[in-house]
């Protein structure tokens, strides 16, 4: 939900300034005071581009730590089945 939005706001310049307007409210009530400059359309971008490889790499990271359950899982099979063909003779 939240990648699909990302990626459509990206694109679309009314959602963009939609999300902008809220952003700016946000942020610049903050910024104010502190005297900062404020170039806060790039920074958006900046925070969608950030958010999505941020969640990029957590579903990534996922598919790693499966593909890892499957290959240890195959080498426990593989090695049980190894110490049987010993221990019994049997040749698999
Ligand atoms: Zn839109």
């Amino acid at each position: 939900m939240l990648w699909q939005f990302l990626t459509h706001v990206e694109k679309c310049p009314d959602c963009f300034e939609e999300l902008e307007i809220r952003y700016l409210i946000a942020e610049a009530l903050g910024r104010l005071e502190n005297g900062e400059a404020i170039n806060l359309r790039r920074e958006l971008s900046h925070k969608i581009k950030a958010t999505k490889r941020a969640m990029y790499l957590h579903y990534f990271n996922e598919d790693i730590l499966r593909i890892f359950e499957i290959v240890s899982m195959i080498i426990i099979v593989y090695e049980v089945f190894g110490f049987l063909s010993d221990f019994f003779g049997i040749v698999f």
